[in-house]
């Protein structure tokens, strides 16, 4: 498989796919290595991840330059990501013990009797995983996922193979036996053969159109499964905000990762009062990013990954202009070498244009006029999608309100664009089911078994 560059097309590297035989044995040997690895005391398999954490700093630069490289993210961008992949390590270290440990619910001396919950690993799962944030979106499943005690059986997508490839090694390295966590190379093919194994669990991260594929495939095994889906992210600007914070924070909450975050703002509500105002510091934020190389460290704008998406997003720009739509930034695919898009405003925008209602997963966004809070949160959720939503307004009881009437998995007040380990992350609707991260992002690796146990 050739891997290449999305900003220059030049090939980066050719790595050897995985077919329906080695992906068959991967798994036997997953199958075989999982209860040695279970049956390590917990602080054992604590000191893997530790290594794994370790060699991550150790190895930053590279690290960073490989995923740059292969999905065209922003030097920097990349570096900030592996910076905050450590948080999340030590979120996952810090609360593995008390979440995993043993509970007795219940003891009577009378009659003997206790009731015990144990948290058994899953055992052997599956980890497809998407390429916009490999770091963050693998190590949400693969790290509290071998704390448990599962093997993993890791698809990184065919669009982050080298990452995914620097992952396993790292792991390895660290002390994590090669047949425990097990990288399987390659695109849908190798994640549909993956799929045909009976693994105890699957755990997807990706679009609702191959999410539905995977649940299904999942599903007649009686799998664990958990989809973490796309979204169409929408925020609500009120007219009491200070214009130019709110603008800014959200054109980088549109832009940042060109635009390719599961979380990043797809399209905004601007209250009447303040939309001219709003739209002329969003688009003067917008005009400030500098589009580019993305090893320059200078660059905010990166390459589009996937190059069928350049079309998904010029669609949406026609389709929004035949209805009525105005371009004030950008507009179209740059005409170069390599998969770029111009960072897109389109406003006079609304819900009959694929741009407000499909994902657009790209540098582009719409804004659209609301008259008041009813009608926001009216077209917030129109949708079905359910991933994040949020509102940017003085009056925190006002926020509230509006959020809890959103249909969401998470709410932001006055922030957007942002993951925390210490809360769930999870989508409702087309958003998928299922959680990682936070407390309940680690017990979900496990299977509570209940002990009813009478000494006699
Ligand atoms: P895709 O759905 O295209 O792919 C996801 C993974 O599934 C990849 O590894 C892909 O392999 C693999 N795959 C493709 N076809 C099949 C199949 N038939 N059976 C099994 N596996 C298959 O999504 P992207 O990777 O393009 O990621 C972008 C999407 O992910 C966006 O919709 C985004 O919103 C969502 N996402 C959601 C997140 C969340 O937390 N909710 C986080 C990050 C992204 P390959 O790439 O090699 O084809």
């Amino acid at each position: 498989m050739k891997i290449l560059n999305p900003a220059t097309h030049a090939v980066v590297a050719e790595v050897a796919e995985d077919g329906a035989t080695s992906i068959r044995a991967k798994y036997a040997r997953a199958r075989a290595a999982q209860p040695a690895w279970a049956a390590l005391p917990l602080g054992k398999r604590l000191d893997t991840i530790r290594g794994f954490r370790a060699r991550t700093i150790a190895m930053r630069d590279t690290l960073a330059k490989t995923l740059t490289l292969e999905m065209g993210k922003p030097i920097r961008q990349s570096r900030n990501e592996l910076d905050g992949l450590l948080g999340r390590i030590d979120f996952f270290l810090a609360e593995a013990s008390s979440v995993l440990r043993d509970e007795k619910v219940f003891a009577d001396a009378k009659t003997k009797l206790e009731e015990r919950i144990s948290h058994e690993p899953l055992g052997v799962v599956a980890n497809i995983s998407a390429w916009n944030y490999p770091y963050f979106v693998g190590a949400n499943v693969f790290v509290p996922a071998l704390i448990a005690g599962n093997a993993v059986l890791y698809k990184p997508s065919e669009y982050a193979t080298l990452t995914g490839l620097h992952i396993a090694a790292m792991l390895h390295e660290a002390g994590v036996p090669a047949d425990v966590f097990v990288p399987v190379v390659g695109g849908g093919k190798a994640g549909a053969a993956l799929l045909r194994q009976p693994v105890d669990g699957v755990f997807f991260t990706g679009s609702f159109a191959t999410g539905a594929k995977v649940g299904a495939a999942a599903g007649r095994r009686m799998a664990k499964v958990q989809l973490e889906l796309g979204g169409k992210d929408p925020v609500y600007v009120c007219e009491d905000v200070d214009i130019e914070t709110a603008a800014s924070g959200l054109a980088d909450g549109a832009f940042y990762n060109t635009g390719q975050s599961c979380c990043s703002v797809e399209r905004i509500y601007v209250h009447e009062k303040i939309h001219d105002a709003f739209v002329a510091a969003f688009v003067a934020s917008v005009r400030g990013f500098k589009r580019g190389d993305p090893l320059d460290e200078s660059t905010y704008i990166g390459a589009v990954t996937r190059r069928p998406q350049l079309d998904v997003l010029r669609k949406q720009v026609v389709d929004a202009r035949k209805k009525g739509a105005r371009i004030l930034a950008g507009g179209d695919i740059v005409n170069a070498k390599g998969n770029w898009f111009e960072p897109t405003v389109l406003v006079d925008v609304d819900h009959r244009m694929s741009v407000m209602k499909d994902e657009s997963f790209g540098p582009i966004i719409g804004i659209q006029k609301v008259a008041d809070d009813v009608e926001a949160v009216a077209l917030m959720n129109d949708t079905a999608y359910g991933l994040t939503a949020g509102v940017y307004t003085r009056d925190a009881k006002r926020a509230k309100k509006i959020l809890s009437q959103v249909r969401s998995g998470s709410v932001y007040w006055n922030c957007c664009d942002r993951v925390s380990p210490r809360l769930p992350w999870s989508g409702v609707g087309h958003s998928g089911i299922g959680v990682t991260l936070s407390t309940y992002g680690i017990q979900t690796f496990t299977r509570p078994k209940a002990w009813h146990l009478r000494a006699t």
